[in-house]
């Protein structure tokens, strides 16, 4: 059976060449939102003529696929966070590919090593500081939120969110198991308030006087400058890139993995190397104010004007083997209590 949405894709083109219709799609599970990815797999199809079908998900990408198995019409898996890239390829649902394309494009800290996931762009875990009541240059490092200086100041999200796991895996990557606990440590006294809410609601936080410090992803400014409401708890804090000590600052993915049993295998890999190019990489990231990773690429102006920032090197992988870890000494310092 042909779908309707394939007939809709290919139209005229494909009645005329007679292509094994079966053979031209590829189909994606996405984490994330329809909008940041339309424009892309729309140019996708009209260049290569596959049609690309997204399904969105808001959550249990994993079980779906679990439940599915070998008859899963998945091909593609798009989603944030190496926490949730790795959770698909741990639970054994991605299969590696290897491509000089997709090589070149990624830098070897964004992709699986093995090239069960590539990454596509980046976001980075920075402070948002008050403009009013923190002076420039007053937060350089992450080990910085630990100095009692910051007493009662600083508001964050639940410790137990992937974001702030990821970031405790990196300081575990920098400091090993003591030296985070104690940041752990350092870092609750600080906090003006018991971990609550999300990202932006910290930077309204600050806004609102509660608060003058805050960790958040570089994205949500963009978001926040987009919104009538939100404008102004951005117009009051200004991004800050610390660095570790001994590093850069802490990056984040968003990324592609090719599931175990994908039916539409080259199609799919195709959409892979597309998604990785430099020219649809600034598209993805502009859509979400997110970074490109490909080499040569650049952020959108506004994206550029919160500033330049090193990246710590480590690569992912490294830190979602931290994870665990990373989550028990969030529990032991009963850091959202
Ligand atoms: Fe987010």
């Amino acid at each position: 059976m042909i779908p309707a949405f394939l007939s809709l894709a290919l139209g005229a083109a494909a009645a005329l060449t007679a292509l094994p219709a079966l053979a031209q799609e590829v189909n994606v599970y996405s984490y994330r939102q329809p909008e940041l990815i339309a424009p892309l797999v729309d140019a996708f199809t009209e260049e290569t003529g596959i049609a690309v079908n997204v399904a969105h998900l808001d959550k249990g990408l994993v079980e779906r696929l679990k439940a599915e198995g070998e008859r899963s019409p998945a091909d593609l898996v798009f989603t944030v966070d190496i926490s949730r890239l790795s959770a698909v390829v741990e639970a054994g649902l991605t299969q590696p590919v290897t491509s000089d394309t997709l090589t070149e494009n990624v830098p070897a800290i964004y992709r699986d090593p093995d090239g069960h996931w590539y990454g596509l762009t980046t976001r980075a875990r920075v402070v948002y500081a008050s403009k009013e009541r923190v002076p420039e240059s007053a937060v350089t490092t992450y080990e910085d939120l630990a100095n009692p200086k910051w007493e009662g100041r600083v508001c964050t999200r639940s410790g137990l969110h992937p974001y702030n796991v990821a970031l405790t895996a990196a300081v575990l990557h920098h400091h090993g198991a003591e030296g985070t606990k104690a940041w752990l440590e350092g870092l609750k006294s600080n906090l003006a308030r018991k971990p609550q809410g999300n990202d932006r609601a910290q930077v309204k936080a600050i806004w609102a006087g509660e608060c003058d410090i805050a960790l958040g992803n570089t994205y949500y400014m963009g978001k926040m400058l987009a919104d009538e409401e939100q404008k102004a708890w951005a117009d009051a804090v200004r991004i800050v890139f610390p660095e570790f000590e001994d590093g850069g600052t802490h990056v984040n993915i968003s990324g592609v993995a090719l599931t175990k049993s994908a039916p539409n295998r080259e199609n799919a890999v195709k959409l892979m190397e597309f998604l990785t190019s430099p020219k649809a990489q600034e598209i993805y990231a502009e859509a979400n104010y997110e970074y490109p990773i490909a080499p040569g690429t650049e952020p959108a102006d506004l994206v550029a004007s919160w500033g330049d920032f090193t990246a710590d090197d480590v690569n992912l992988m490294s830190l979602a083997g931290n994870r665990p870890e990373a989550l028990k000494l969030t529990e032991e310092v009963d850091f959202d209590g």
